[in-house]
């Protein structure tokens, strides 16, 4: 349940808790003032319109005419959250913009863990960067395999973690593995961890599963990742979402870099809000393609086993992963190799594409598997 402020700040680095944090210009004036004299930008403004188009058809679903770009963007990204916060039903001070999930996952760490003493606890196989962020920061990683069904142990995670456990990374749906995280195991580590229970939902706009999004406003140590980069179509634009308590939030706005969400990010996430249609009609077609392509694989001799996916990938189990690699990228065709599979070793991960590229997939897999 909700525990005091002082539960997040105690595990808040020591060094963080008492940092004086970079004032931006743009923090000690809120408003539209007349004359901007403040931070040396340059006083004629850049202008470029920007258009979102349907990926389908080509036509304009929004035009942007973004005219500040010599004006440095609100660092705290006010007009989107609150944007987000509606759609979500939260408040925005329960939203944070990163660039990227993976810049919110760094400044986890630099908020969180204090370098060559902390550690974190991973439910491999998971998503790549939690470990590679560990060891940028100086911080060990505790693998905890998920089990036979790949789902996280919550009895072995709690058995694992130490006084110094900051963080639990769950990833839900799950990458590689493409399947969702009970919600019981989410629960029984809010309920017990002594940190952070961080949950990427990367993948959740794609999954019949649903967020734990609900969740956020009953415990303060819930971190809930989303992202632009997958069902809203948008990796280009780099834009992270985080949802969680208000001070979790207060700690890593200390700690961002004062611009970390530009403009031009800005003005098109706003864009792809105010045309919902579009990703909809997205996910319909990925999930329709993936039933395709599922289908396909599981007629084929040279594949042991499709996982069952939440997500716009299929994880596959092939007899000679390593060769059918390498043929296909002789083909031009790049897949993602990933080890450490239950049951498998070694296993691909396809990401699901359009009809075209998916046919020149099963093509090129068809002559040498059947
Ligand atoms: N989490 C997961 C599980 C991912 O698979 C990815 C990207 N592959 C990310 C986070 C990072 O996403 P972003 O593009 O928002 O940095």
């Amino acid at each position: 349940m909700m525990k005091t402020k002082q539960f997040i700040k105690n595990l808040v680095r020591k060094n963080i808790r008492y940092l004086q944090p970079y004032s931006s210009a743009r923090d000690e004036y809120q408003g539209e003032a007349a004359v901007w004299l403040d931070a040396n930008e340059n006083p004629y403004p850049g202008r470029v319109q920007l258009v979102l188009r349907d990926p389908a058809t080509g036509r304009a679903l929004a035009v942007f005419d973004e005219e500040g770009l010599n004006r440095y963007p609100d660092p705290y990204q006010r007009t989107l959250k609150e944007k987000i916060a509606v759609e979500k039903g939260l408040s925005p001070d329960q939203v944070f913009l990163g660039n990227g999930s993976d810049e919110i996952l760094d400044l986890l760490f630099r908020t969180f863990c204090e370098p060559e003493r902390d550690e974190v606890i991973i439910t491999p196989p998971t998503y790549g960067m939690y470990e590679v962020l560990a060891g940028i920061h100086g911080i060990g990683v505790k693998g905890v395999p998920m089990d036979e069904s790949l789902q996280p142990d919550a009895k072995r995670i709690l058995a694992a973690a130490t006084e110094n456990t900051r963080m639990v990374f769950l990833c839900s749906p799950n990458n590689p593995t493409g399947n969702a995280v009970a919600r019981r195991t989410v629960l029984q580590l809010l309920e017990s961890f002594e940190g952070l229970v961080v949950v990427d939902e990367a993948y959740i706009d794609f999954a019949p599963e649903k967020s734990m999004l609900p969740l956020t406003g009953q415990y303060e140590k819930l971190v809930i990742l989303q992202t632009f980069s997958k069902a809203r179509g948008l990796a280009g634009i780099r834009l992270g979402m985080a949802f969680g308590s208000p001070e979790i939030f207060h700690w890593l706005n200390r700690v961002k870099l004062p611009y970390n969400v530009n403009r031009l990010t800005l003005a098109l996430a706003s864009a792809r809000f105010e045309e919902r249609k579009t990703q909809e009609e997205m996910v319909r077609r990925i999930l329709a393609e993936k039933e395709n392509l599922k289908r396909f694989l599981t007629t084929l001799p040279g594949v042991k086993k499709v996982f069952p996916s939440d997500a716009n990938f299929l994880l596959v189990c092939f007899e000679k992963p390593q060769e059918i690699y390498r043929y296909l990228k002789e083909k031009g065709i790049v897949v993602r190799l990933r080890s450490g599979i239950p049951g498998c070793g070694e296993a691909i991960r396809i990401t699901v594409g359009t009809e075209e590229e998916n046919d020149k997939l099963m093509k090129a897999l068809t002559p040498i598997l059947e």
